[in-house]
């Protein structure tokens, strides 16, 4: 079975539809999304129902959590709190009410999925080193979880007691180990390159692979700035950082 691996797609129609465009191309059966779906782009609406219509399976980011519960804003840079407050009096209330209600964590078929952090999911710790990644494949109930949050696709594995980064596009799975990877970003990537990006994960294969695909940047930082959202949120699209 392929599932497509969704995360940060942050109100970005245009590279959310290339995605999706792409995973039609590769059959992918069932998406998991993990957060993240608003906040920082133009179309937070169109990017929930995308979404909402593939019945993915969804989890909470922050940016989701603040739209729900604006006291989530005491840690947001001004950039991201800006965009929020834009953001809520665009969503109707049932739309804010589903992304409040998302879970923090979910599991399907031995998948986990988190945010942020598995040892303090309604925390938003990043994942950036090894260390960091110990304490959540410590708690992984199975063998395979995905995470976002920090936009920087690639993977943690934890082998006969050692955690080892993984680094490249295709990442074996073997369920002797436990692995937690993270597909990067959809909509505001953060690793230098501006492709979207996200994962496919063979679960007959066995493989995880990081997919990247091209949209139309242009076309999405025309929308951040003529809606008056801040114009930084629009320029790092540029470079992806
Ligand atoms: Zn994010």
């Amino acid at each position: 079975m392929k599932y497509g691996v969704l995360s940060d797609i942050h109100a970005n129609r245009e590279a959310l539809a290339a995605v999706l465009e792409e995973g039609r191309r590769r059959e992918v059966a069932r998406y998991l999304c993990l957060g993240d779906l608003v906040g920082y782009g133009a179309d937070p609406e169109a990017c929930l129902e995308m979404i909402r219509e593939l019945g993915a399976l969804t989890i909470r980011g922050n940016h989701d959590a603040a739209v729900a519960d604006p006291g989530e804003l005491d840690n947001f840079n001004p950039a991201a709190r800006k965009a929020i407050i834009w953001t809520i009096p665009r969503l109707r209330p049932a739309e804010i009410a589903y992304l409040g209600g998302l879970p923090l964590v979910e599991a399907e078929s031995g998948i986990t999925l988190f945010h942020g952090s598995l040892d303090a999911p309604a925390r938003w710790r990043y994942i950036f080193t090894a260390a960091d990644a110990r304490l959540s494949l410590e708690r992984l109930p199975g063998f395979l979880g995905f995470f976002g949050h920090s936009h920087r696709p690639g993977g943690f594995r934890l082998r006969d007691g050692k955690v080892s980064f993984l680094s490249g596009s295709r990442i074996r799975i073997d369920p002797a180990d436990r692995t937690l990877i993270n597909p990067g970003s959809v909509g505001q990537p953060r690793d230098g390159d501006p492709r979207a990006s996200w994962a496919v994960y063979d679960s007959d294969a066995s493989r995880v692979e990081i997919v990247r695909v091209d949209y139309p940047v242009t076309e999405t930082q025309e929308k951040i700035r003529s809606a008056g959202l801040p114009a930084d949120l629009a320029d790092r699209l540029t470079g992806g950082w």
